[in-house]
């Protein structure tokens, strides 16, 4: 993999005013959905199948497969992957995954697409995300996935999986299972990875001396499937059981 510095940096373009509007618009709607539609014990069933099910999607297939190349798998489960991370509303697999190397190659140092100890936690949790110097996918990173015609179409049209599962529950459940499925696990699937990002090289302990700020941290690894053991994954990157605190 050729080393290639990445060009997200909040000094390098602007902030993206529509990326920005459509965060905030899909927490209020979120907010507003959550009066309207008062949380009852099948709505929060359907919360919850949401949220681990695309957390899955982000954890198991946009990091350890796409990332980190963790595991091997067919060419049709790899798509089912790239489909349900889509899902969670974080771009497509290429992108995020080529973003990803970034971070690990550069951790904490100039060049980390998302770093807390050198361009702020708000930059880390959110910032880079709805700034357009991180818009464009970063192709040289992820040449061992670009050949795949299907994921190349994933990556462009990445709001087509949050469409897909949007129409699914309102068809299924009508605005209540709308509001919950869709609006509010997003937001919580959101604010779980991008903590990963933030908090996971702010706030737990460090088991490893690592080059980075990473952490350990019990509470992180709860709502993010093991995302949390974030010290431990950046000493052992390429271990798909990395997030265990075993590992
Ligand atoms: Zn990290
Ligand atoms: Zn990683």
């Amino acid at each position: 993999m050729p080393a290639v510095s990445s060009p997200v940096s909040p000094r390098q373009g602007r902030y993206d005013r529509v990326a920005i509007a459509m965060m905030i618009l899909v927490h209020l709607v979120a907010l507003v959905g959550i009066w309207l539609f008062p949380p009852t014990a099948p709505l929060l069933a359907v919360l919850a199948v949401s949220y681990f099910a695309r957390m899955f999607g982000i954890t198991a297939g946009y990091h350890r497969y796409f990332s980190h190349r963790a595991f091997r798998t067919s060419r049709a489960v790899q798509f089912l992957l790239a489909l349900l991370g889509g899902m969670a509303t974080q771009r497509g697999a290429l992108w995020w995954a080529a973003h990803h190397r970034d971070h690990h190659r550069h951790s904490d140092q100039e060049g980390d697409v998302h770093s807390p100890l050198r361009e702020g936690f708000l930059w880390s949790h959110i910032g880079w995300i709805v700034h357009d110097s991180s818009t464009p996918t970063i192709h040289e990173n992820i040449r061992d996935f670009t050949k795949f015609p299907e994921l190349r179409w994933l990556d462009r049209w990445h709001l087509a999986p949050p469409v897909l599962l949007g129409a699914g529950l309102l068809l299924a459940g009508g605005l209540p299972w709308l509001v919950w499925g869709f609006f509010v696990a997003t937001v919580l699937v959101w604010h779980g990875v991008f903590a990963i990002n933030s908090l996971a090289h702010v706030w737990g302990s460090r088991r490893f001396p690592t080059s980075d700020g990473s952490r350990n941290n019990v509470l992180l690894a709860w709502l993010t499937l093991g995302e949390g053991w974030h010290n431990n994954h950046h000493h052992f990157q390429s271990s798909a059981r990395s997030s265990s605190h075993r590992a």
